[in-house]
């Protein structure tokens, strides 16, 4: 019955990486809160929400990571990334420099975490369409080369916020059952 189902738990922890001011504060802002900070210091970023998602019927617990702005003196520690199984790795498509880390980032995630964690390539800002310097293509061509997924998402406008986050969950869902 629906009791039972209740209590087979699912808690994900998912970490959220990539270069300093490339909207991850913001994208779970919007996510949990449907909030948005247009000036927003690094300091907003708390430890770590946990979201309710539906998938197939079924209730997870999203545990989501966010930095405190050490990312901006590479000082993200072994701790952010131990137990993680899922990434939301992004970049701003406005920097294209933002976007040239991404290979350090998965060097980083694979160091610390598990090979095998589910990792979903953002590129954020998707509103900034004048100021674009990744091309979509650009990023689904890099994403496919890793084996990672792919979405363009707007924390300001909110588009594909909720199915970055509902892309990372099911995929892991999918992996355990
Ligand atoms: P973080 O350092 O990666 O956590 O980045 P923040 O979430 O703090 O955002 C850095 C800056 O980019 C802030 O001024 C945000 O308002 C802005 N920002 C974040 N997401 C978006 C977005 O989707 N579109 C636009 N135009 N600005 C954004
Ligand atoms: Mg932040």
């Amino acid at each position: 019955n629906s009791e039972d189902e209740q209590a087979e738990d699912y808690l994900f922890k998912i970490v959220l990486i990539g270069d300093s001011a490339v909207g991850k504060s913001n994208l779970l802002a919007r996510f949990a809160r449907d909030e948005f900070y247009p000036n927003s210091k690094s300091t907003i970023g708390v430890e770590f929400q946990t979201q309710k998602l539906n998938i197939d019927g079924k209730e997870i617990k999203a545990q989501i990571w966010d930095t405190a702005g050490q990312e901006r003196f590479r000082a993200v520690t072994s701790a952010y990334y131990r137990g993680a199984v899922g990434a939301l790795l992004v970049y701003d498509i406005s920097r294209h420099q933002t976007f040239d880390s991404v290979g350090r980032w998965l060097n980083e995630l694979h160091t610390h975490s598990d090979m095998n964690v589910i990792t979903v390539l953002v590129g954020n800002k998707s509103d900034l369409k004048d100021a674009r310097e990744v091309s979509p293509a650009e990023g689904k061509t890099l994403a496919e080369a890793q084996g990672l997924f792919f979405m363009e998402t707007s924390a300001l406008d909110s588009s594909n916020v909720a199915a970055a986050f509902q892309t990372v969950v099911k995929e892991i869902y999918g992996v355990l059952k």
